[in-house]
């Protein structure tokens, strides 16, 4: 099974494109909104988030996102601790999920692919940029946050030029209409691609 990743910084459109591509009839798997699922299901998880963050990593027995977003942010050492509780639970999780899949090919979201070196779990991956102006208006308006805060998390992420040189699609997120036609051009050239390995 071929697996497509698809990353893109804060307020690309990541989400929007990664729909589009299911209407396509591509499965999707994403894999933030997993690992979030299964910090609040697994026990073992639980256990060693409680061990690292102490007990307000929850409250009311559901994960207390704020507190540990609030603890990780600025410090990549947790932040690092925290990914090797989770990842690992994740990866698992995408495995049986791959296994059930009868497409050509699957998409997994990720937000970071290339900060973590983890390309080469991907046959091909994409990348959805947009300008800086407009991801910073999509995400005050849908988050309700600062301009200032959603500098700072883009300012700690590498670079949309840095992530499109490495990728081998872009997708050009400003416009929707002409991001769905990339997006209609690019689903088309990986299934060439795979019908000619
Ligand atoms: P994050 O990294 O924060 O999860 P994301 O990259 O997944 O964000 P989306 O959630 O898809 O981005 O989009 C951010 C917001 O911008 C959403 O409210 C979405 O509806 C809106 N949006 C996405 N693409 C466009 C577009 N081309 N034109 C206008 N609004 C858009």
């Amino acid at each position: 099974m071929v697996v497509v990743g698809l990353t893109g910084g804060i307020g690309s459109g990541k989400t929007t494109i990664l729909n589009y591509f299911k209407s396509l009839g591509v499965p999707i798997y994403l894999a933030d909104d997993e690992a979030k699922a299964l910090m609040n299901r697994s026990k073992v998880i639980k256990r060693k988030l409680v061990a690292l963050f102490g007990e307000e990593a929850y409250k009311d027995d559901k994960l207390n996102r704020p507190y540990l977003a609030s603890k990780i942010f600025n410090d990549k050492a947790l932040l690092d601790k925290m990914n090797a509780i989770v990842h690992p639970k994740v990866a698992s999780h995408f495995k049986r999920w791959l296994q059930k899949q009868s497409s050509t090919y699957v998409i997994k979201e990720a937000a970071i692919i290339f900060e973590n070196n983890l390309q080469s779990q991907y046959h091909y991956i994409i990348t959805v940029i947009a300008d800086e102006d407009l991801r910073i208006k999509r995400v005050m308006k849908r988050d309700n946050t600062s301009k200032e805060k959603i500098k700072s998390i883009i300012n700690n992420q590498l670079s949309d030029k840095e992530k499109a040189e490495k990728s081998d699609f872009v997708i050009v997120n400003n416009d929707l209409l002409v991001a769905k036609n990339q997006a209609d051009k690019v689903h088309n050239e990986i299934l060439q691609k795979i019908k000619h390995k």
